[in-house]
């Protein structure tokens, strides 16, 4: 698994855990403030992520579906194609993302 796709993952993971959490405030009535993306809205993006992120899990090996498209990096870009840097894009800001995939 590439560095890039198992930052992708734990950050997805992190969301999840995040809006579990929020989840759980609303429900105990403990939330502290209101977010205009509530919880399940949370998930279903979370949900999306996941699958885009499994469906292009190979990209840039030879064995993803935009390698027979052609529009996959190289292998030694970590990225493997367009669509994995763009689920990159919302986590920017976090640790250990690095510049270099910026899509
Ligand atoms: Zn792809």
């Amino acid at each position: 698994m590439s560095r890039f796709i198992h930052f992708l993952r734990r950050q997805i993971d992190a969301d999840l855990e995040l809006h579990s959490q929020a989840r759980q405030d609303e429900e105990t009535g403990n939330a502290t403030h209101r977010c205009l993306i509530g919880p399940l809205r949370g998930f279903r993006e979370c949900e999306l992520k996941t699958r885009l992120l499994t469906q292009h899990h190979h990209c840039g090996t030879g064995q993803g579906p935009c390698d027979v498209l052609g529009t996959s990096y190289p292998p030694e870009d970590e990225r493997g194609c367009p669509t994995l840097a763009l689920l990159g894009l919302p986590y920017t800001d976090r640790p250990g993302y690095a510049h270099r995939w910026r899509p």
